[in-house]
């Protein structure tokens, strides 16, 4: 009998939905051809269009739901146009990671061959590094609380030691699994800013104290502006890199325009009990409703999912097929003639779905 996992689903706003229906179709596709698992799969309402209609951003049924899933699928959440009365977007992908305690934000950055980098590499040069971005605190703790006065905004920086411990233990796992399966070398990077300040400074105590359990990975630190240098000079370097939530809000698009666009750029949002699988792009309103959004980082996302299920569950096959999707994706990337228009290509959502069917 194969195990069934439980998917929540947020199709979200904008070109969400557009994106999630190849998705959850090759999910389906890959499950019928399996023997040990398979998918049911659960759309639950939350964004800013049901905000709108609604008057709430994420239902509480969805959240429970979501909650009770063995994994969550979202694609995107927000509309410009459609805003509290603060000014600020609603954003129940923010709320997810709050609610659900998912404090490790993870994201990939890898350029295999024929990858669309606007990076000059020499041809046998391979990029394969992840971006562990801490997101329940940092400088989003006071999200949609800041202090706004007359003439003064403040926000706070809220650095813990329980999330800095999970974070860092989370990043050295990474980086020994990484190292087990050959993805890495075993290293794990700190990325701060703990010359000019403190809670820095304690953010990076904590992560020597935690490197100390793992003698088999080497640790070291690096500030986030020179990171942000080497990301783009010599990526190759990196195996684990781990960092504060704005820090590392800002260095994932880096690492997306280094892959070739927000459309190749997935994601997870990884706690104790719970993960939700996303790209890392938005709602693209400018071209909802056209048909041609790129689902590719919402398929490599699905991927993730899969990936860190069969992990999780000692599935093997299920790690394997992560690993032909992604495979897939990357096939239709190097071959160029099934892209869609935000990669220069002519083909619309559906086509770019069939030729990663075709590849699988
Ligand atoms: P965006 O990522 O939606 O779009 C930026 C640019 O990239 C646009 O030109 C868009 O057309 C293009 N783009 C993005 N994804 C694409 C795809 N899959 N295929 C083709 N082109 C794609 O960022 P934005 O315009 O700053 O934000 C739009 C809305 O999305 C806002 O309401 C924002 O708050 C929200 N947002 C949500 C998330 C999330 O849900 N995780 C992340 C970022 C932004």
């Amino acid at each position: 009998m194969p195990t069934t996992f439980q998917i929540a689903v947020f199709n979200g706003d904008g070109i969400g939905p557009e994106v999630m229906a190849p998705a959850v179709d090759l999910l389906r596709i890959l499950a019928r051809g399996s023997a040990d698992y398979d998918f049911e799969f659960e759309i639950l309402p939350a964004g800013a269009a049901h905000f709108a209609k609604a008057g709430e951003s994420l239902p509480q049924t969805s959240l429970d739901k979501a909650r009770a899933a063995d994994a969550i699928l979202l694609s995107a959440m927000g509309l410009p146009e459609i805003r509290y009365p603060d000014g600020t977007e609603i954003s129940p992908q923010i709320e997810l990671r709050k609610e659900l305690n998912l404090f490790a934000g993870v994201r990939p950055v890898r350029i295999a061959s024929g990858a669309l980098t606007p990076l000059a590499l020499p041809t046998d040069e391979r990029v394969d590094f992840v971006l562990v971005r801490e997101s329940t605190e940092g400088l989003f703790h006071t999200q949609g609380c800041g202090h706004v006065g007359q003439d003064l905004a403040e926000e706070t920086l809220r650095i813990t030691r329980a999330t800095s411990e999970k974070l860092f233990h989370f990043s050295f796992d990474l980086a020994r699994q990484r190292k087990a399966t050959g993805l890495g070398s075993g290293r794990v990077t700190c990325v701060d800013k703990a010359n000019v300040f403190r809670a820095f400074a304690f953010f990076r105590e904590i992560f020597d104290d935690i490197a100390r359990a793992y003698p088999d990975i080497t640790a070291d630190h690096a500030y986030v502006d020179a990171t942000a240098l080497s990301m783009v000079q010599n990526p190759q370097n990196f195996d684990v890199l781990v960092t504060e939530n704005m820090f590392g809000d800002i260095l994932s698009d880096l690492g997306a325009g280094l892959m070739g666009g927000l459309g190749l750029a997935p994601s997870g949002d990884i706690g104790t009990d719970n993960a939700v699988f996303q790209p890392c792009h938005g709602s693209a309103p400018d071209i909802a409703g056209q048909g041609v959004a790129n689902p590719m980082a919402m398929i490599l996302s699905s991927a993730m999912m899969m990936d860190w299920l069969g992990n999780k569950h000692k599935i093997t096959s299920l790690c394997d097929d992560a690993h032909r999707l992604q495979s897939a994706v990357d096939q239709v990337i190097a071959n160029r003639n099934r892209l869609t228009p935000d990669l220069g290509g002519k083909t619309d959502t559906i086509g770019c779905f069939h030729a990663v069917k075709a590849a699988l």
